[in-house]
C-alpha cells in the first residue's frame, strides 16, 4: 500500500499547513496506511539542495517532531542524469557539502550515497522509515523516479514543491502565455509568499543508529564517477553561501538597473542567479522576499519579480503540463504550421552542429555568446534568445535546430536542463508563449524575428566580443 501526494508550503498556522491538513502526522502515518512502526522520516533530497529555506526539509522536521522521530535527510547521486557531465557535477558536489553541514546543524542525519548505492528504496528499509518526503520537478526524468518509487514504498510518500512560489498543481492545465497565468499567481503570492519557518528536529540521531553515508570528497568523486566528460568544470563557485552572497551583492548594486540594465554587456542588470536556483542552492521565496523587501525603486522590483516568479512559473508550468516540452512538438500548432510553410526556404548560411558548437559561424556577436557559454558556463541573458533565434535561420529544418539548441544549451550552461531552458528555446524558435508577427519573414513566417543589427541598436555589441575575448584570454572572469 503506498500514497503519492503532492501539497506544498508547510509553515505552523500557513493556511495550507500540516497541522490544518492533517491535524497530527501520527494519524496522518496511520491513516495513509503505514504500520507506523518506523523509526524515522527520510526526507529524499533531490531538487532543492539546500539545508534553508527548503519546504520539502521543513516538511519533514515538521512531521518528524510531531511523530517524535529523528530525519535522516538522504541524497543518492546519480553520475548519468540525462544531458549532465562533468561540469554540472563539479557544480552541484561543491554546495552539496555545505548542504550537509546546514542540514546537520538542524540536528538531521544526512546521508550521501553515490551511485551504485544511490536507491531510495533500499534505504528506507535498511533506516526502517515511517515517512518518507520528497521534492518536487517537473522534468520526465525526476518525475518518473517519482513515479517509481511511490510504486514500491510500502509508507507513506509526501511531495512537496519546494522551488517554486506557488505549487504547480495549482495550474492544472498547459498555461497559453503570461498574461494568462500572472493574474492567477498575482492573487496566489498572498497565500505562499511568506518567511519559511527552519525549524529545528527536536530528536535527534544517537550515535549507534545513525545512518552511515560515504565519504563526499568532491575531488574523488568528480574523478572516480562514470561521468560524461564532454564539458570542463568552470570557475564559478557553487552553493548556499555563494548564492546568498550573489544576492546580497545584486540588491546592493545592480537591482537598481534591473528594469532598464538588462541590456549592459557585463551582466550590470542581472542577478546571476539561474544556476544556483537551478540547483535548488537557494530557493525562490528566499530571492523572491529579499527582492520585495528591498529599498529599490518599485519599477525595478517589479521588473525582477516578474522574471523570478510569473516567468519561472510559466516555465515550470509548460514542463509540468507539456509532455513534448523539448521539441518543437511541444510548440503551438500554428507556430509549426507557419514555420513547415517555410521550411524550404532558402537559408542564409547552413551551418553543422559541430560549426555552431565550435562557434565557426560568419556572426561575430553569435560567436562570441557561443564562446560565453563554453568558457563560463553561462550566456548573457539578452543574448539568449538571438542565439536560438539564429541557430533556427542557419539549420536544416526547425526541428533540428530545437534539437541543436537543447543539446548546447543543456551541455554548456550551467542552469541547462531546467524548465527556464526549454521554455526559453520553445519561446524562441517555436513562439511557445509569443504571439504572431507581421510581416512574415523568409524561415521564420510568423514567428518574432531579431537582426543583428537590431542587437547592435539595443546592445554594445563591440564591447561585449571584447568581454568574451578577455574571458578567453583568462583576464576576466
Ligand atoms: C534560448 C533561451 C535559453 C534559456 N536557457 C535557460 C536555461 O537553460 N536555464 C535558465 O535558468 N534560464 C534560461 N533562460 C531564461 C533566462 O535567459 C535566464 O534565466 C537568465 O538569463 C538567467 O540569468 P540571471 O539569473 O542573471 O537572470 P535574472 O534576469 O537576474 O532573473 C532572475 C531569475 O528569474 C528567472 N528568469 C529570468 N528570465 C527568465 C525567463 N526568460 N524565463 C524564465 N525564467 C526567467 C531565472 O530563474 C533567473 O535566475 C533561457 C532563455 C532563452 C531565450
Amino acid at each position: 500500500m503506498f500514497r503519492y501526494l503532492s501539497f506544498c508550503l508547510v509553515n505552523p498556522g500557513h493556511p495550507m499547513s500540516l497541522e490544518r491538513l492533517t491535524q497530527d502526522p501520527r494519524v496522518a502515518v496511520r491513516r495513509l496506511g503505514a504500520a507506523n512502526e518506523g523509526r524515522c522520516v527520510v526526507y529524499w533530497m533531490q531538487r532543492a539542495q539546500r539545508g534553508v529555506d527548503n519546504p520539502a526539509l521543513n516538511t519533514a522536521i515538521e512531521a518528524g517532531n510531531a511523530i517524535d522521530l529523528p530525519v535522516a535527510v538522504f541524497f543518492g547521486l546519480h553520475p548519468r542524469y540525462p544531458n549532465s557531465n562533468l561540469r554540472h557535477y563539479a557544480f552541484l558536489l561543491d554546495g552539496i557539502n555545505e548542504t550537509r553541514r546546514r542540514i546537520e546543524e538542524r540536528n538531521c542525519a544526512f546521508v550521501f550515497r553515490p551511485w551504485p548505492e544511490h536507491d531510495l528504496i533500499a534505504f528506507c528499509e535498511e533506516v526502517h522509515a515511517a515517512l518518507v518526503v520528497g521534492d518536487e520537478n517537473p522534468m520526465r526524468e525526476p518525475e518518473s523516479w517519482r513515479r517509481s518509487a511511490s510504486e514500491k514504498l510500502r509508507i507513506p510518500f509526501w511531495t512537496v514543491d519546494a522551488d517554486v512560489i506557488v505549487p504547480a498543481s495549482s495550474f492544472p492545465d498547459e498555461e497559453y502565455a503570461a498574461y494568462t497565468i500572472r493574474p492567477k499567481i498575482h492573487r496566489l503570492l498572498p497565500v505562499f509568499l511568506h518567511p519559511l519557518s527552519n525549524p529545528e528536529a527536536r530528536r535527534g540521531w544517537d550515535e549507534k543508529n545513525r545512518p552511515a553515508g560515504r565519504e563526499l570528497d568532491p575531488e574523488r568523486l568528480l574523478d572516480e564517477l562514470p561521468i560524461d566528460r564532454t564539458a570542463s568544470p568552470v570557475a564559478v563557485r557553487g552553493g548556499t553561501t555563494e548564492a546568498l552572497r550573489r544576492l546580497d551583492d545584486f540588491i546592493k548594486n545592480r537591482l537598481a538597473n534591473y528594469d532598464t540594465g538588462r541590456n549592459l554587456p557585463d551582466r550590470q542588470g542581472s542577478s546571476e542567479l539561474s544556476a544556483y536556483l537551478h540547483f535548488g542552492h537557494i530557493g525562490p521565496h528566499t530571492v523572491a522576499l529579499a527582492v520585495r523587501d528591498s529599498h529599490a525603486a518599485q519599477a525595478a522590483k517589479d521588473a525582477f519579480l516578474e522574471q523570478l516568479i510569473v516567468r519561472r512559473e510559466l516555465a515550470v508550468n509548460f514542463v509540468a503540463r507539456n509532455p513534448d516540452y523539448d521539441t518543437l512538438a511541444g510548440c503551438h500548432a500554428w507556430a509549426r504550421k507557419t514555420l513547415e510553410e517555410h521550411a524550404s526556404d532558402p537559408r542564409p548560411h547552413l551551418y553543422t552542429e559541430s560549426q555552431l558548437e565550435s562557434a565557426s559561424t560568419e556572426d561575430r556577436l553569435w560567436n562570441a555568446a557561443q564562446r560565453e557559454m563554453m568558457l563560463s558556463g553561462r550566456m548573457h541573458g539578452y543574448l539568449r534568445m538571438y542565439w536560438a533565434k539564429k541557430i533556427l535561420e542557419w539549420s536544416e529544418s526547425p526541428e533540428a535546430a530545437f534539437e541543436i539548441a537543447v543539446r548546447l544549451n543543456d551541455k554548456y550552461e550551467l542552469d541547462g536542463r531546467d524548465p527556464n531552458g526549454y521554455a526559453g528555446i520553445a519561446w524562441s524558435i517555436g513562439a511557445k508563449h509569443d504571439r504572431p508577427w507581421a510581416p512574415r519573414r523568409p524561415v521564420f513566417g510568423s514567428i518574432r524575428y531579431m537582426s543583428a543589427a537590431g542587437c547592435a541598436r539595443k546592445f554594445d555589441v563591440k564591447s561585449y566580443i571584447g568581454r568574451v575575448d578577455a574571458m578567453e584570454q583568462g583576464r576576466l572572469w
